[in-house]
């Protein structure tokens, strides 16, 4: 399989939802406003990437920009060779109004700023036969071409935006030259693309040249033979970066061998894919997803995307537009980047969360349970009523059940987190907890180490310490301090241990039956109200925010 190296654009794009682009000299404010990873070049790199292509890729940004180098390494793109120490990252401004109207400012900046001299280092690691991809964004274009020329690459260029700087192109040099519509009018000065092909064409005698279509797929001609696809039909969201999806799953499939056929049916089924999602990179789909869509056949009707597609832990909102580091356009609360490959992120399904809220809600119950059968107890007594053994076994089965539910459903929260952070929060809380409970189990069923700790005998103890372990880590633990809003209160959940002070404080004698019992059981009574306030919060808050299209 050939390695594809790009020489591209990276972008900081600033969206802004207005509801009318303003007039000069007239200031709006905007609806919202979303930050995220862009450029034809990062772009297309990572579309390539994510259909399972070898992608180098040569890029400049300032330090702000190094989400997207992130982001590209995420897809799988080998970012050795991008810098992010420029003053400037190129940026795009973009005012999106409510009619669908939209004004937009590129600075190009670093972009610029590539040099002969960098491509010349870049490709030197390239071999002959290798393929080249440039783009209209950047400086040195011509230079490039000609440099990936005379190293014998298969040089391709996706001639967007079709400006003024393509007046000299030297098109002989080219192996592949991938346009849309506007632009094979641009270049050509034919309105109709079938003609503006054939006008390519002549100028390319050998290669091949693509004119993309929209939702009309795409035209192709290559080695004297036409081919055409029709492309899929698909309830379009976003059509931003569907290019770009194009270009990378065309040129994987080039990359890997197969004919311009193949390659312009994968790069229609990646481009149709994307439109269905909101964003450039985090719209591009991966190679299953396109697989899927060419089984379905030239023109077939693509089913709703699953899996993937980010959203606000806290509000639902979708954050696919978002970039790492910013926050949510809804909420304000913090977008963390995740480590995990998109396949694995598929996982964070509506059904896990619901049951992990579930399972906490169930706890919370629980715990409520054994707060007020010891609370009652201890304050009126109960046990005249009912025999010592049966209260002793419904606070067992409670607590058994407590530590159970918010065991599995505090993993399945944490599991499907969409952030890192969160993880390795909600994890290490419930790692923690489940550590101290084994620990004392093991004190409590063996003699020996039981004489050794002078552990009480009550068994209640033993989820209540693990609780006040989990209030250490909330309170000490440095990633664990700085969380975001939603998962301040998960963690304080999955940590509440009130009664655990109340336990520890009478530590290694707990005080039930002593003269401290009422002060133990107004204890008991808040901590346990306390945990079941945390634990229920969680799951009000994951269910609500299930109700509008949390992890779709
Ligand atoms: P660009 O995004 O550069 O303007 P196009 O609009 O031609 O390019 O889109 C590129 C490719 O994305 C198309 O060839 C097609 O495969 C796919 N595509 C774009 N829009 C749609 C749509 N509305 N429905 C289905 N496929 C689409």
């Amino acid at each position: 399989m050939s390695v594809i190296h790009v020489v591209g654009s990276m972008m900081i794009d600033r969206v802004a939802r207005v509801r009318a682009i303003p007039r000069p000299g007239e200031t709006v404010a905007a609806i919202s406003t979303a930050t995220f990873a862009g450029g034809k070049g990062a772009n297309q790199a990572a579309a390539a990437a994510r259909c399972g292509a070898r992608v180098r890729m040569l890029g400049r940004t300032g330090s702000d920009g190094a989400f997207i180098r992130n982001a590209l390494r995420e897809a799988g793109v080998d970012v050795r060779a991008v810098r992010t120490d420029d003053p400037r990252s190129g940026a795009a401004t973009v005012m999106v109004a409510e009619s669908g109207e939209n004004a937009i400012v590129i600075a190009p900046e670093s972009n610029r700023r590539i040099a002969p001299g960098d491509i010349e280092r870049f490709l030197a690691k390239a071999r002959e036969g290798e393929i080249a991809l440039f783009q209209n964004e950047c400086s040195a274009l011509e230079e490039g071409i000609a440099l990936a020329g005379v190293r014998g690459m298969r040089v391709w260029l996706n001639a967007a935006p079709a400006d003024g700087r393509l007046a000299a192109l030297r098109y002989e040099k080219l192996a592949g030259l991938i346009v849309n519509e506007t632009e094979a009018e641009a270049l050509t000065g034919e309105g109709e693309p079938r003609r503006a092909l054939e006008a390519l064409a002549a100028r390319m005698p050998g290669g091949t040249v693509v004119v993309t279509l929209g939702a009309q797929g795409a035209i192709a001609w290559s080695e004297g033979r036409g081919h055409a696809h029709r492309g899929f039909v698909v309830d379009a969201v976003d059509t931003v970066g569907c290019g770009d999806a194009f270009v990378g799953a065309f040129l994987a499939a080039i990359a890997a061998g197969q004919g311009v056929g193949r390659a312009l049916e994968r790069g229609n089924a990646a481009g149709a894919l994307a439109a269905m999602r909101e964003g450039a990179i985090p719209s591009l789909p991966d190679r299953a997803e396109i697989d899927a869509a060419v089984a379905l056949g030239e023109g077939a009707r693509l089913p709703p995307r699953r899996g993937g597609g980010d959203a606000c832990l806290a509000c639902g909102h979708s954050l696919a537009a978002a970039a790492i580091g910013g926050r949510c356009p809804e909420c304000g609360a913090e977008v963390v980047e995740s480590p995990f490959p998109p396949k694995w992120r598929g996982f964070r399904t509506r059904a896990r969360l619901r049951a992990g809220a579930w399972m906490l809600a169930f706890a919370s119950a629980c715990w409520m349970g054994v707060a007020l059968l010891v609370s009652v107890d201890l304050a009126f007594g109960i046990r005249p009523m009912v025999s010592v053994g049966v209260m002793q076994g419904a606070v067992i089965g409670l607590v058994i059940n407590y530590v159970l539910a918010s065991a599995v459903g505090g993993a399945l929260v944490a599991w499907n987190w969409p952030s890192l952070r969160g993880k390795i929060a909600l994890g290490t809380a419930i790692g923690a907890k489940m550590l101290v409970i084994a620990g004392l189990l093991l004190i409590s069923l063996v003699p020996a180490l039981r004489g050794m700790m002078r552990v009480g005998e009550e068994i209640l103890a033993i989820p209540l310490v693990a609780e006040f372990a989990g209030i250490l880590i909330v309170l000490f633990a440095p990633p664990v301090v700085r969380l975001a809003s939603g998962l301040r209160v998960a963690a304080i959940a999955l940590a509440c241990g009130l009664p655990a002070v109340a336990i520890m404080i009478q530590w290694p004698k707990p005080a039930f039956g002593s003269g401290a019992e009422s002060i133990v059981a107004t204890l008991l009574l808040a901590g346990g109200a306390a945990g079941v306030i945390a634990h229920a919060g969680v799951a009000v808050r994951l269910f609500r925010a299930q109700r509008r299209g949390l992890a779709r």
